[in-house]
């Protein structure tokens, strides 16, 4: 079975590479030059933990071109995994996948599946199949089926490898039964239904999470002032089954490349039809404003940033990637640097990217000790291992003033304690601000 990938990004290329570990041949296809000659030299362009390894080690079943019209000539499936960024008015802007649909039309002269990846709106694959269809440019049979993915960015290739499930959505059955050879080595539960419920799943998986991350949230805001502890009740409720205890941990919001658009888009996608999905919206609402909670937390501290040395420790959504899709420091780092604060910032994975974004104004240290050099604040907005395992006793060690926000509730709050820091996290008691006001 001839296999073409078009799209090389944290979806394409890890779906690519697995398919090779479980015995396919596959040419991922990618428009950026640059990706395809570090691929083809056995580098992966992205970050993700034992992507590259996979990688190397099935080179000899994975191709890397440009060159979509040889990939996909005689490919019996094509995969979609290109990005459906958001647009302004909230809705998924699907200019990637239209124009690959276009380039199959164009290049394929065999019979074959086009398998849509890309997180899309509902009804979305019918058009595809509609355009592929009206534009080939030889008599061939094509169906397109839906085969959303589910994995996530740090644990991409475990996620792809052992899938939680496998969702295949089909209007023909011989498209079903490609798909199903296709995934004959993976061991997942698969759930074959139409294309618009396959799609329906995806966007209806995200939003559910992004809904309970901002229900945690929102408890953990009314736990700091009521006196309660968002962890202790998190753990209390997680214990029910049919809550569960993922997805519970409070913290400055969600962020990365698909919780923020795929809400916004599915929102939208009901307003188009009349129809407000509030609860959708408020998980908007509420991501909103808690990606902002430490800058609001810290005027407890201090009433300005100018000439104050701020240690930022995290730069990505989240650990285990490099990705700063809507991560919360795109937005709380420039409030800082307009206050005037002289911004230090450590992350293992991330600094190149934030540098194209901000190549001068911060200084980007390749150590935690340099970044808490001297500083008068600390604000941990990505939950690193490095930051974790951290021996507390170094902020008060190198800070100036030892104060330090916690947006991911790193450290618990006996050693905080004992390490005579003040110590803000989120829905938690604050520890020792009393002292640190009077800095
Ligand atoms: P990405 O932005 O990392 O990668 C997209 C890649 O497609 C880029 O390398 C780009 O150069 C390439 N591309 C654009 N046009 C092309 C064309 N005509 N031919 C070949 N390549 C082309 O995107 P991503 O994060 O992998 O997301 C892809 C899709 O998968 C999105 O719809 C996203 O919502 C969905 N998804 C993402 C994740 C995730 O964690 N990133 C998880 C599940 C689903």
């Amino acid at each position: 079975m001839k296999i073409a990938v078009a799209g090389t990004g944290y979806v394409g290329l890890v779906t690519g590479v697995c398919l090779a570990e479980n015995g396919h041949s596959v040419t991922c296809v990618d428009i950026d030059d640059d990706k395809v000659a570090l691929m083809k030299a056995g580098i992966s362009p992205i970050y993700e933990p034992g992507l590259e390894e996979i990688m190397i080690k099935n080179m000899k079943r994975l191709n890397f071109t440009t060159d979509y019209k040889r990939a996909y000539k005689d490919a019996d499936v094509i995969f979609i995994g290109v990005g459906t960024p958001e647009k302004k008015d909230g809705s998924a802007n699907l200019r990637f996948v239209y124009g690959v649909a276009e380039q199959i039309a164009k290049s394929i002269e065999n019979d074959c599946v086009v398998v849509v990846k890309s997180t899309v709106p509902i009804g979305t694959n019918d058009k595809i199949e509609d355009m592929i269809r009206e534009n080939l440019a030889h008599d061939v049979n094509v169906y397109v089926a839906s085969n959303p993915e589910f994995l996530a960015q740090g644990t991409a290739v475990r996620d792809t490898l052992y899938a939680s499930r496998i969702v295949i959505g089909v209007e023909e059955e011989i498209a079903g039964n490609v798909l199903k050879e296709v995934y004959r080595n993976f061991d997942a539960p698969i759930v074959v239904t139409n294309r618009k419920s396959a799609e329906m799943i995806k966007y209806a998986s995200n939003d559910f999470l992004a809904l309970k991350i901002s229900f945690i949230n929102e408890i953990g805001n009314l736990c700091e002032i009521i006196g309660a502890n968002i962890e202790d009740v998190a753990l209390g409720m997680g214990y029910d089954g049919r809550i569960g205890n993922r997805f519970l941990n409070a913290g400055i919001g969600y962020g990365g490349s698909c919780f923020p658009k795929d809400t916004k888009a599915l929102h939208w996608l009901a307003n188009f039809h009349d129809y407000e999905l509030k609860t959708v919206k408020a998980a908007i609402d509420v991501n909103e404003n808690q990606k902002l909670k430490l800058i609001k937390k810290s005027r407890k501290y201090f009433d300005s940033f100018k000439g104050l040395n701020v240690a930022v420790l995290g730069l990505t959504f989240k650990p285990g990637t490099d990705d700063l899709r809507e991560a919360p420091t795109l937005v709380n780092i420039p409030i800082m640097l307009e206050d005037g604060a002289n911004v230090r910032a450590w992350d293992p994975v991330g600094i190149e990217n934030f540098k194209k974004i901000h190549p001068i104004g911060i200084d980007y240290c390749y150590s935690i000790e340099e970044t808490l050099k001297d500083a008068d604040i600390c604000f941990i907005f990505t939950e690193w291992d490095e930051v974790k395992e951290l021996d507390l006793s170094k902020y008060r060690e190198l800070m100036r003033n030892p104060v330090v926000l916690d947006g991911r509730n790193c450290y618990d709050l006996v050693s905080a304690k004992k390490a005579n820091i003040t110590y803000d996290s989120i829905g938690r008691e604050a520890i020792n601000s009393l002292e640190a006001s009077l800095v």
